[in-house]
């Protein structure tokens, strides 16, 4: 349906929309080039720092497109952990299409087909690591990935010197700042540094890659920072120069420590002591709940579509299911008041809010979801994610829509990603 277009459900929608529901109003719908100018306007209170786009992503459909279809999954093997120069980098950078579901994992899958072997086989085993984390969070109500090593914090607050006239950490840290992506390897070195050399709360480094990562979601970046750490596996991922040397060619040679380099060595090994697992790591007792629907049973008709930073694609089921309906996102007011992302964060959103409202009837909320979206007719897509859950309660949607699995949940053991990708019969 056209912006403006004469469908029913958009008239009866109209009809009963007040441009205030409690404590919730409704916000302009931005225009594409001005994405910032409308963050700026309307959210800055909830932003952390100045609101700025990122350096090097943009949101929208269109983009997640374009970026899929320039992807070439040849050399991805041999070139995905190359961090510098940027040309040498063989990942595919499509993380914050992904997490948003303008991707979904099952297209992200067929989309590579035809290339190499090798290398389709590495892309595949990433993407799988995506939905295994996806699958942990969900079953573990969103508290752990996959703890099962405590790991303790050496010291707090954080030592302000711990990166101070480092070359690498310059690059690293100005793409988590400017771009809000960096490549897998770039994020180990920054978790590997902060919490296994400096004994700083993997938590807090979690938290603040959240803040900044334009793909940052609760399930990924745990299971990231989990890993490097070793919560997960009672090994802890080591960074020292070496991997500088290796991945980043040139980088020492410009850096002022170049003849003192402080990760000239690997840190010595943190000592991790064995915990019991959380509830829902070693089976599932329940894993239809945590799967969500296999089709939507509509109780009601349907007048809106209610849309989540979760799932953001045209291809959303619920979206697809009711073309003709308005579709509601709501910038839940409480939780970006408690998470304070970056500013780029919430541009990259805009970005895909306004590219769908050149194709869609786009209503765009800022304050409490249930508010807005409680009193029927409302369709979505299930989301395997604790806070989706919680709103949908009080919501009570006439229309859930299957989430598009890559792989279905299943209920045996997931304490690691071998076991968990045994039991979903992906086991090579
Ligand atoms: C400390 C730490 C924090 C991380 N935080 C996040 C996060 O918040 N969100 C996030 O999506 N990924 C996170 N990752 C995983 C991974 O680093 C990124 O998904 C990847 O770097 C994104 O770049 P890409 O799209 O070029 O990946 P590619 O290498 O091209 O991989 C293709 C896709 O596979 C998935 N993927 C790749 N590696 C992983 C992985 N290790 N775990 C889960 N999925 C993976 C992503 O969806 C990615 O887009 C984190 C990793 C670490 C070590």
């Amino acid at each position: 349906m056209k912006m403006g277009g004469t469908s029913r459900y958009a008239n009866a929608y109209r009809r009963s929309l007040p441009h205030d529901v409690g404590m919730s109003r409704q916000l302009p719908v931005p225009r594409v080039g001005d994405e910032e100018g409308w963050v700026r306007e309307h959210l800055s209170d909830l932003v952390d720092g100045e609101v700025k786009a990122s350096g090097a992503i943009r949101g929208g459909q269109e983009a997640a497109d374009t970026a899929l279809n320039a992807f070439d999954v040849t050399g991805y093997a041999a070139d995905r952990s190359e961090v510098y120069p940027i040309g040498r980098r063989g990942a595919s950078r499509l993380s914050p299409y992904i997490r948003h579901g303008l991707i979904s994992l099952p297209r992200a899958w067929s989309s590579v087909a035809h290339g190499p072997a090798r290398d389709v086989s590495k892309f595949r085993d990433e993407l799988l690591w995506q939905e295994y984390a996806r699958h942990m969070y969900a079953r573990t109500g969103g508290t752990a990935s996959s703890i099962r090593y405590a790991v303790t914090a050496r010291s707090a607050p954080p030592d302000p010197n711990w990166i101070e006239g480092m070359a690498c950490f310059d690059l690293v840290v100005g793409e988590l700042e400017q771009d809000g992506w960096m490549v897998n390897q770039s994020r180990m070195w920054f978790a590997s540094h902060w919490s296994v050399r400096h004994g700083h709360g993997w938590r807090d480094g979690e938290d603040l890659f959240f803040r900044h990562l334009l793909d940052g979601s609760r399930a990924a970046n745990r299971l990231g920072w989990q890993w490097t750490v070793g919560a997960g596996t009672g090994k802890a991922y080591g960074f020292a120069r070496a991997q500088v040397e290796r991945r980043a060619p040139g980088v020492c040679g410009s850096c002022a420590l170049r003849t003192a380099c402080p990760i000239q060595s690997y840190p010595d090994d943190p000592e991790l002591q064995r915990v019991p697992a959380p509830a829902g790591v070693l089976g599932d007792p329940d894993p239809n709940a945590t799967a969500g629907p296999d089709e939507a049973i509509p109780t009601e008709s349907v007048n809106r579509v209610w849309i989540t930073a979760e799932s953001l694609g045209d291809d959303d089921p619920a979206m697809s299911a009711h073309s003709d309906a308005p579709v509601t996102f709501v910038f839940d007011e409480a939780l970006l008041g408690r998470l304070r992302l970056t500013g780029k964060r919430l541009v990259f959103l805009t970005e895909c809010l306004a590219d769908l409202a050149t194709r869609r009837e786009t209503q765009i909320w800022r304050g409490d979801p249930v508010d807005v979206l409680s009193g029927g007719g409302v369709a979505t897509t299930y989301a395997p994610v604790p806070g989706w859950r919680r709103r949908a309660d009080l919501i009570k949607p006439s229309a859930v829509h299957p989430w598009p699995w890559l792989v279905k949940p299943h209920g045996g053991a997931a304490g690691s990603f071998s076991a968990w990708r045994k039991n979903a019969g992906r086991d090579r």
